[in-house]
């Protein structure tokens, strides 16, 4: 399929590196395709980035019909631009539109159509330390009808915003509350999925949290509310007397590119890694006994997380006010390899 391109004759002045925060800014273009039933995909387009037009009655709005993924783009250290994982993410975008009925995408297709977008504002990249662009794919439901159907079109779009440095003061580690009420995922529900509806049953949680001074929620299984799942939009890792462990992909977790590419680092370290669900119960215990050495998340956006404090029910975790070395040293690798200081020895970098 052909890509059109209109350039933006408007563009506008680019904010200060320094002062970027999460998903403020977008850049001057965005990437936009529809889809009709019995036609696929068509007018593929590089726009000006700008407001959609829909109708009121489009299906998205009602009944939640929406998918998303995120990844990033960097300058690295030669100055190629360069896309971590691209395809990780579009076929989990696949999986995620399979489960809400959405019509899947032509994963080498939409890459091409990523990177010619990503050229078209190679601009708006910035380079400041910790600082890279995040890419917003998404894709709704458009068809006028409030019907609770499957919806016969949808429009995919590619949006983009220079982001800052997660880490302001470094890698401090953060205090989380483990989540004993709302769960995130059930069996057989759609916590697999990057659809949008898990994000918003999540805001409740995460608000209370957040009022009670923590930064994070952590997710139980919905099941039993005795193991642990995910924290916040990141995956879960525990170091257990030098082993890690993080949560097998059992249908309710988000199946992480950073997790993945976590265990991989790992492994390739000469790490134990097991996949397998902790129970709450046992993490505290084995902190009790001293053996609970380092706690992260991992996700996209923070790259990895240190965990210092877990709190539940009445007990509090202390884990420690500093990174761990295992998490620093998985952080600096996967940074490492992004930016091109580090060997890419599994080909995870894909340049433009
Ligand atoms: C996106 C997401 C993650 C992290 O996935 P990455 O591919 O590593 O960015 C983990 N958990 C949830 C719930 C998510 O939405």
């Amino acid at each position: 399929m052909e890509i059109k391109t209109i350039i933006n004759e408007k563009p506008k002045p680019k904010p200060d590196q320094n002062e970027l925060g999460f998903g403020i800014y977008f850049t001057d273009h965005m990437f936009e395709m529809d889809y009709d039933e019995g036609e696929g995909w068509h007018d593929a387009r590089i726009i000006p980035y700008g407001p959609l037009s829909l109708e009121p009655s489009a299906l998205v709005f009602h009944y939640g019909q929406e998918t998303f993924e995120g990844l990033k783009a960097y300058k690295n250290l030669e100055g190629h631009t360069v896309l971590f994982r691209p395809k990780e993410n579009f076929i989990r975008m696949n999986n995620s539109n399979q489960r809400i009925c959405m019509p899947t995408l032509d994963v080498d297709f939409v890459i091409s159509a990523l990177k010619q977008l990503v050229a078209t504002d190679e601009s708006w990249i910035p380079t400041a330390d910790g600082t890279s662009l995040y890419v917003r794919p998404f894709m709704i439901a458009t068809e006028p009808s409030i019907g609770v159907k499957v919806s016969k079109s949808y429009k995919f779009v590619i949006i983009l915003s220079p982001v800052g440095a997660y880490y302001k003061d470094g890698l401090k580690p953060t205090k989380i509350l483990v989540e004993e009420n709302y769960i995130r995922a059930a069996n057989g529900g759609t916590g697999e999925a990057k659809y949008g509806g898990n994000y918003a049953g999540s805001l409740l949680p995460y608000q209370k949290a957040v009022a009670k001074g923590f930064s994070q929620v952590m997710f139980l299984d919905g099941a039993n509310k005795k193991f642990v799942e995910e924290v916040g939009t990141s995956n879960a890792f525990f170091i257990v007397d030098g082993v890690l462990y993080t949560s097998p992909l059992s249908g309710t977790i988000l199946p992480g590119v950073t997790r993945d590419s976590v265990i991989k680092i790992a492994r390739d370290e000469g790490w134990e890694v097991v996949e397998k669900a902790l129970a709450i119960d046992d993490i505290i215990l084995y902190a009790k006994q001293g053996k609970l050495d380092e706690v992260f998340a991992s996700g996209t956006a923070a790259v990895v997380s240190p965990i210092g404090q877990l709190a539940y029910r009445d007990e509090v975790i202390d884990i420690g006010d500093t990174i761990g070395p295992k998490t620093q040293l998985l952080y600096d690798k996967l940074t490492g390899i992004q930016l091109g200081k580090i060997e890419d020895k599994f080909n995870w970098v894909e340049r433009l």
